[in-house]
């Protein structure tokens, strides 16, 4: 009996043991159509527990180059199709984040920003402290904001957070594709894609605090 092989070896999936969404290593493939379906085992980094799962939503494996002063080594990360890298994007990787620094694709070789599904090689450097973005809501409006902080500080839903002197409520984190607004759910500063955040002192209408 032969089994498919999938180029995506890790995937961010939501656990069933602990209820994270972690990055998890894919251990067998039962089944793989490429941009349309992967299933099989995959054990959650968060707990080591090995479950089932199956994905739907379309990723493909990108090529990513990461130096790390004098170093570098390569990975296949996945994502979606649609999703359009810029020089300068915070790409979260195992044990901290990357900036990417140059983007190759089939047409042209130095572009400023492009689809993964052009992409043929990523470039990206790794950074020493976690830069976190933060989207916060202020009325109609969302102001964009980043932060630097350790990478292992835990972020979480419902928790304050201080940006320059300024209490901010979190409300919801994305972690890999999914955003989580669970109150008390927690995810390291490395892992954190972006934070959303309202202001401490203006809660909307409504709220309960
Ligand atoms: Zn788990």
């Amino acid at each position: 009996m032969t089994h498919p092989s999938s180029p995506v070896h890790a995937l961010p999936l939501e656990c069933p043991a602990c209820g994270a969404t972690s990055e998890h290593r894919v251990l067998h493939v039962t089944a793989y159509r490429a941009g349309a379906l992967l299933s099989g085992i995959a054990r959650c980094s968060a707990c080591k527990h090995s479950h089932p799962f199956e994905v739907r939503t379309r990723t493909i494996p990108i090529r990513v180059v990461l130096s790390q002063g004098p170093n570098s080594r390569r990975q296949s990360m996945s994502f979606p199709p649609e999703h359009r890298f810029v020089i300068g994007e915070v790409l979260e990787i195992e044990g901290g984040t990357a900036r990417v620094s140059r983007i190759e694709t089939q047409q042209d070789t130095t572009p400023h920003s492009a689809l993964a599904s052009r992409i043929r090689t990523l470039w990206a450097t790794v950074e020493g402290k976690a830069r976190v973005k933060i989207s916060l809501s202020s009325g109609a409006q969302t102001i964009p904001l980043t932060v630097e902080m350790d990478p292992e500080v835990v972020l979480r839903v419902g928790a304050r957070l201080a940006v320059a002197g300024r209490p901010l409520i979190i409300y919801g984190l994305r972690v890999g594709m999914w955003t989580q607004t669970e109150e008390g759910y927690e995810a390291p500063a490395a892992k954190v894609v972006r934070v959303y955040a309202r202001s401490a002192r203006t809660p909307p209408p409504g709220s309960i605090d």
